[in-house]
């Protein structure tokens, strides 16, 4: 269950509802808001609920408490009815315009990311995306650049003022990304990494958790509900094909994934259509098709060769083909009462 304590509670009180959680058997799991302290009480198995809610109700400081059956709590609908909108700067996610984020898989030097840029931003997106950090299934593909990568996506910020998102994917690099980014990415490999997981938790830095390419919708609830145990509640989901025997598309992109995490959670949620389907020609109406069924945001592989990209390249569109892109989107969103 979830104990919403009353505004202004004091320290003193706080300790009383947990010692009192404490001692009816429950893991206490407290995330303490500027505006109000909320508690996730899990486990004790052979406690009566009902009971422990009314002498819990019984210490005055207690404003609300909410049953929760699902095997997470504080990302379900239940905790939050609405939907949460993350701040990153100007930018707002799950709010009522859907966030364009663009930009190379990889950063490959300072002209390939400049040039993507510049042209991303003049077309309209308004978060910079690209790996420094690169996961790769083959051991002799690229790495990435590391902490030069880093540096250039710093200096494409200053340049256009757009904020990044980019992967963080080891707990040893996480102070160095924070440096950087603007929002953190977690991979489809580290979906279930339970220790990056708990570590970004503890950062004060939006999080966009992809979801496992095996994943069930329910456990990427699951890994979301690590991060925001842990005290950061700016988690974004995103959606990024799953495997399935297909072989045409690198994955099967599952929009209706879209549509489930709207049911089921607040945190707003995101479509990659570019690891989703691997091919470029699909990516424009696969967009389309997720800025339809309600997705927050996009995220959008753009390379000016793709090539010569030296990562995804068979996925990633050309600038003109973002432009084109991004002048047909608003029409879309528009039909289902949102903006660009
Ligand atoms: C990427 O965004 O380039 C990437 C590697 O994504 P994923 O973790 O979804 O494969
Ligand atoms: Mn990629």
């Amino acid at each position: 269950m979830i104990i919403i304590l009353k505004q202004g509670s004091t320290k003193e009180q706080i300790e009383q509802v947990e010692t009192m959680l404490g001692d009816l058997g429950y893991g206490v799991h407290p995330i303490y808001g500027v505006e109000r302290t909320v508690i996730g009480a899990v486990g004790a198995p052979g406690a009566d609920k009902e009971d422990a809610a009314s002498q819990l109700k019984a210490l005055g400081s207690v404003d609300e408490i909410v049953f929760v059956l699902k095997p997470y709590k504080f990302v379900a609908k239940e905790y939050k009815p609405g939907k949460s909108i993350i701040k990153v700067g100007n930018v707002e996610i799950g709010g009522d315009k859907v966030v364009i984020m663009a930009g190379p898989c990889t950063v490959e030097s300072r002209d390939q990311l400049l040039t993507t840029a510049r042209a991303v931003k003049a077309a309209g997106a308004t978060v910079l995306r690209g790996g420094a950090y690169k996961p790769s299934t083959s051991p002799y593909s690229f790495q990435g650049m590391g902490e030069d990568g880093l540096k250039l996506l710093a200096e494409a910020r200053a340049e256009t003022g757009l904020p990044i998102i980019t992967e963080v994917m080891h707990v040893k690099n996480l102070d160095l990304v924070c440096e950087y980014a603007d929002i953190l990415q977690i991979g489809t490999r580290n979906m279930q990494n339970y220790e990056i997981l708990a570590e970004v938790g503890k950062v004060r830095k939006p999080v966009m958790l992809k979801r496992g390419m095996t994943a069930k919708i329910e456990e990427w609830l699951q890994a979301a509900e690590y991060i925001v145990m842990g005290g950061n509640e700016d988690v974004m989901l995103c959606e990024r094909g799953v495997r399935t025997f297909e072989q045409y598309t690198r994955n099967t992109l599952d929009l209706s994934a879209v549509l489930a995490v709207r049911d089921l959670s607040h945190l707003p949620v995101i479509v990659d259509p570019s690891q989703g389907t691997g091919r470029a020609a699909m990516v424009p109406a696969m967009s389309k098709a997720a800025v339809s069924v309600g997705t927050d945001g996009l995220i959008i592989e753009v390379h000016p060769d793709p090539a010569k990209a030296i990562k995804d390249g068979a996925q990633s569109i050309t600038i003109p083909a973002f432009e084109k892109l991004m002048r047909e989107l608003p029409a879309v969103a528009a039909a289902v009462e949102r903006g660009i």
